[in-house]
């Protein structure tokens, strides 16, 4: 199969695809539209397909080779108003595909139609999943068996990237996305006037001496050579300006790579609040979730992607990020490749970062995608084994 020319005739429905997931985006566990439209033409083409995990599709195209390589793409949107006035704009007021989850439905549809029209000598599944933004699907998915019967012995996925050009893919072995937990912790200090301070613990003064001293966790505590994060993103307290607030709700988020820190932050993150609220007179209750793993991406299935990418013509380049991604509970469990699809184009002011109101990106790299994903079906089955 001539794979540039085959996908290229599928250009004009990739688009349309995806501008109609990008007009009816649909938040998680809710993709019930999109679902639909997915089944309907898995079906059509010859896929066996099974709805698990509530809105998530699993697709079976068997083959004779006993090998199985397995594709996924998440079809969630964000709970965010869209302010890109063009014609495929959300028709779902709040709702938005601001992170490039259409773009990768359509991908994978496209794949579906490519291998039914010349399907490879082994077996490919195909997971469409829910709720990648929150509150996770690739686990309920997991859970629902779809990584058994048959078994994939490697997985690929991508990300649409507006933070690399279009013609580009960014990959890396190893770690490639961080671990993302979760926190809240609630500060109970004792309220009182707020001209008698000397009769009341303040909360919103241990809550910003926690947040300062959270600071030094990355700064101080962690190997400069390595990489992590604590951000406090929400701070809650207060109610009149006279008043001292009696409590305060801290939530944010821990990122890092290695598992070591993945024990070590959340100990020293409750060091340093109990440390402060003791000092300070307060007590404090912590709620600490982990919620995606590290991303490791197997050293193998990284060189096939890399050499598909560079057979592609695309110029690969490392990436790495804090930013976290589902994905890791697939990689976790069989060997993969997640990567970074280019699909900035600032001449056309197609680079709006991820999650922003006006988000979008060009669409030439979703038969870059498709492309992709069917060179690495091709050079699996080539080879003995991956
Ligand atoms: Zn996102
Ligand atoms: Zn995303």
């Amino acid at each position: 199969m001539q794979i540039r020319p085959t996908v290229a005739v599928l250009s004009p429905l990739l688009s349309l695809w995806r501008r109609q997931f990008h007009q009816y985006p649909e938040l998680g566990f809710r993709e019930h539209l999109t679902h639909n439209y997915v089944v309907e033409r898995l079906q059509q083409w010859g896929w066996q397909t099974e709805r698990v995990a509530k809105t998530g599709v699993v697709a079976v195209l068997a083959g004779s080779d006993p090998r199985v390589l397995a594709f996924r793409a998440d079809m969630d949107a964000l709970a965010m108003h869209e302010l890109n006035p063009v014609p495929y704009r959300s028709q779902h007021p709040g709702v938005m595909h601001a992170c490039g989850h259409d773009g990768h439905t359509a991908i994978l549809l496209g794949l579906a139609k490519l291998l039914a029209e010349s399907p490879p000598v082994g077996t490919v599944k195909l997971f469409f999943q829910p709720a990648e933004e929150g509150p996770g699907g690739a686990l309920p998915m997991i859970e629902a068996g779809v990584l058994e019967n048959p078994s994939p012995q490697a997985i690929v996925g991508l990300h649409l990237w507006n933070n690399l050009p279009l013609g580009t893919v960014g990959v890396k072995s190893g770690p490639m996305m961080a671990t993302s937990d979760h926190f809240k912790v609630t500060i109970t200090g004792r309220g009182g006037h707020g001209a008698m301070p000397h009769q009341t613990v303040d909360a919103v003064v241990v809550a910003a001496q926690v947040v300062v001293a959270l600071q030094t966790i990355v700064s101080r505590n962690v190997n400069p050579l390595e990489s992590a994060v604590v951000t406090v993103g929400q701070i809650h307290a207060g109610s009149a300006f006279n008043v001292i607030a009696p409590s305060a709700v801290l939530e944010g988020t821990v990122r890092c790579f290695t598992p070591e820190l993945a024990t070590q932050l959340p100990q020293r993150l409750e060091q340093v609040i109990a440390g402060v609220c003791q000092a300070l007179g307060a007590s404090y209750d912590l709620v600490y979730s982990r919620h995606y793993p590290t991303v490791l991406n197997h050293k193998l299935v990284t060189a096939l992607v890399e050499r598909c990418a560079t057979e592609a013509q695309l110029q690969v380049v490392s990436e790495q990020t804090m930013g976290g991604e589902d994905m890791a509970f697939f990689l976790e469990r069989v060997p993969g490749c997640y990567f970074f699809l280019g699909s900035a184009n600032s001449a056309e002011g197609l680079d709006k970062p991820h999650h922003h109101p006006c988000f979008d990106f060009d669409e030439q790299a979703l038969t870059l995608g498709v492309e992709l994903f069917a060179r690495c079906a091709e050079d699996f089955f080539a080879v003995p084994s991956c």
